[in-house]
């Protein structure tokens, strides 16, 4: 085993932790619930990694049209 390899690795999972912390992502890399209402997440949003549930999703489209159209 090479020490440089070892060193290397380890600075990519402590890289890897802090983009996931960044991402707000700790229960992995797809979301199971919504991050406005806590709802779970329909697999089929899930594979799209959609954060949000399809509610939430049609308000904050809602939102961000009146917030374009102001
Ligand atoms: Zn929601």
């Amino acid at each position: 085993m090479d020490e440089v390899d070892i060193a290397n690795d380890a600075m990519l999972e402590s890289l890897e932790r802090t983009l996931a912390a960044l991402r707000k992502e700790p229960k992995g890399p797809q979301p199971e619930f919504c991050v406005e209402c806590e709802e779970p997440i329909p697999p089929a949003r899930q594979k799209l990694r959609l954060d949000l549930c399809i509610d939430c999703a049609q308000l904050r489209e809602r939102a961000q049209r009146v917030l374009r159209n102001n």
